[in-house]
């Protein structure tokens, strides 16, 4: 199928054929990669993009990526469809700069390297060798598109905003920051393997910006502290991390809830918090910040981005 638009009515999504038009080592546990391609023309919308959720497909051991049917709306079915042996891996990221010029849409990813032995998965291996030249496919939300397709961020009318995240929520709380009205005020904490790992982000004067190097501090253990002791929790003893209890990963939102509790419907209040990263750091948070500190849930998104010890399944 062309990438031309036709008169059929365009599903919300874009599912794309994409190349890797750039790839740079931007700092010891990031590699940024840019991409780009016809199919990109109208992936996406520059200034809304936030926190939009994206799905990229990995190609499997062979190295050949699988072609996928882009003629249906349905791209999910449409992936699944592709004999499994051939299908390669879907895995989520988020959008860390969408660039449209009179040349086309690129859009930009930047993968945490996760590549200790036995740690590692095919997207941080692809991520580690990427080349230009070399493809992919992207899901991600069309251009122009009413509704926030894969947009958690929400903060209603709040007037302070809480982000809250390790490295592989770096990107989207920078798109986030970058997106966002210029007079937003807040506080943004980012949980980074090293020093090395703290990259330019364009936020508003309003929001101050700390960067949290664990060095050789568990994950997750100068993220909870630090954010505890900001809201006044200073009560807190000892933090245990909430180890992994299956597969399951928290996603707790004002809008919907993963574990099928009663949900506000939309997020109210002076202060939105919005915290992604580890599940089992995501859950402790949660635990302090609604149980401990009796935030209301409709202030807070609780998004568990991967889980320790459990590769994702798209
Ligand atoms: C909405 C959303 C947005 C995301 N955005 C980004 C993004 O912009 N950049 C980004 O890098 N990631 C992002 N992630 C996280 C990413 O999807 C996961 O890290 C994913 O597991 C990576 O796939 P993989 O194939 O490398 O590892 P998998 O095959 O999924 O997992 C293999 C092993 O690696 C471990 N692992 C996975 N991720 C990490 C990690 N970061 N550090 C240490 N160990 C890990 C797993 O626990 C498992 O043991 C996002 C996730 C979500 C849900």
């Amino acid at each position: 199928m062309s990438a031309e638009p036709t008169t059929r009515t365009r599903p919300p999504y874009v599912l794309a054929r994409a190349e890797v038009r750039a790839v740079e080592r931007v700092s010891p546990n990031f590699v940024r990669v840019t991409f780009g391609g016809d199919e990109l023309y109208d992936f996406g919308t520059p200034g809304d993009v936030y926190d939009a959720r994206i799905k990229l497909v990995f190609p499997p051991a062979s190295g050949v990526l699988p072609d996928i049917d882009r003629d249906t709306d349905d791209w999910w079915g449409a992936y699944l469809a592709v004999p499994e042996d051939e299908r390669g891996s879907m895995r989520t990221y988020s959008v860390r700069s969408l660039l449209v010029t009179d040349a086309g849409t690129e859009v930009v990813v930047d993968f945490v390297l996760h590549l200790a032995p036995g740690l590692t998965g095919p997207a941080s291996l692809w991520a580690s060798s990427a080349a230009v030249g070399d493809e992919l496919w992207v899901v991600g939300p069309r251009r122009g598109r009413e509704g926030r397709s894969g947009i958690e961020y929400a903060p209603g009318a709040a007037s302070q905003v809480f982000l809250v995240g390790d490295e592989t929520a770096a990107p989207a709380i920078a798109r986030i920051l970058e997106d966002a009205p210029r007079d937003l005020r807040g506080l943004a904490f980012i949980e980074v393997p090293v020093i090395e790992d703290i990259l330019p982000i364009d936020a508003p004067e309003g929001v101050e910006v700390h960067w949290l190097p664990r060095g050789e501090a568990a994950h997750g253990l100068r993220l909870i502290p630090t954010v505890l002791d900001c809201l006044g929790d200073t009560g807190h003893t000892e933090i245990v991390v909430q180890d992994a209890e299956g597969e399951e990963m928290v996603w707790e939102t004002p809008i919907y809830s993963g574990s099928g509790e009663e949900v506000a419907g939309e997020s109210s209040g002076e202060r939105y918090f919005w915290i992604a990263g580890e599940s089992g750091v995501v859950t402790t948070l949660r635990r302090h910040l609604v149980k401990d500190l009796g935030i209301d849930r409709a202030q807070v998104a609780f998004m568990g981005y991967w889980r320790r010890g459990v590769a994702m399944r798209g």
